[in-house]
């Protein structure tokens, strides 16, 4: 007999399997939903490889784009290793808000709320 019996639970098996591995995938690259709105190394962040500054925001969460090394990379911590002041930050010049890429607005860090929410155009 040289058919290859197929049992229905074998099927099942396999579709796990592949859910399985999509999962793992999302878990390893997850996207970005947000950025910052300056570029990483005015926040202090270096390339944790090089030590360069010709780096951008990567596509995947809590990951740079370094320019030299054209590797996604940690990065190292800059501004967000400690405690964020974020009206110290305004200070020099720093900008905290976020470019919601899903909802394609600027988001403003409410300190009443303490979250982000949407930035009013004139605030
Ligand atoms: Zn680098």
């Amino acid at each position: 007999m040289n058919e290859r019996i197929i049992l229905p639970n074998e099927q099942i098996y396999y579709k796990f399997l592949e859910f399985m591995k999509k999962k793992e995938e999302n878990a390893r690259s997850k996207k970005r939903t947000w950025i910052y709105i300056q570029n990483p190394k005015m926040y202090e962040i270096k390339c944790d490889k090089c030590n360069g500054t010709n780096i951008d925001w990567s596509e995947f969460e809590s990951h740079i784009w370094c320019y030299d090394c054209k590797i996604d990379t940690k990065g190292t911590g800059g501004i967000f290793d400690g405690p964020v002041p974020i009206k110290a930050c305004a200070v020099l010049g720093m900008c905290l808000d976020r470019y919601d890429m899903i909802n394609e607005c600027v988001l403003t860090y409410d300190y009443e709320k303490q979250d982000y929410v949407p930035k009013i155009k004139g605030d």
